[in-house]
């Protein structure tokens, strides 16, 4: 069987450097555990802040569709 010359390398998405991209780098496809944690902590941080959407009152109705305009 032949296998690739060079394994397949990735961009870090912290730092930018090329990573191993297969079952050696435990952190692909970031080149190292700080920049994995480094994304996953401003990703996390990030991902909490949910803006909260204002909802419409439950019961509040509109004016109904008129007939026949749904498909
Ligand atoms: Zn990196």
């Amino acid at each position: 069987m032949t296998t690739p010359a060079s394994p397949r390398r990735v961009r870090c998405p912290t730092c930018g450097a090329l990573a191993v991209y297969d079952a050696t780098n435990p952190w692909r496809p970031f080149c190292s555990e700080r920049c994995r944690q480094i994304d996953l902590g401003a990703w996390a941080s990030e991902g909490y802040r949910v803006p909260s959407a204002p909802q419409p009152a439950e019961g509040e109705e509109h004016d109904p569709p008129p007939p026949g305009a749904r498909h």
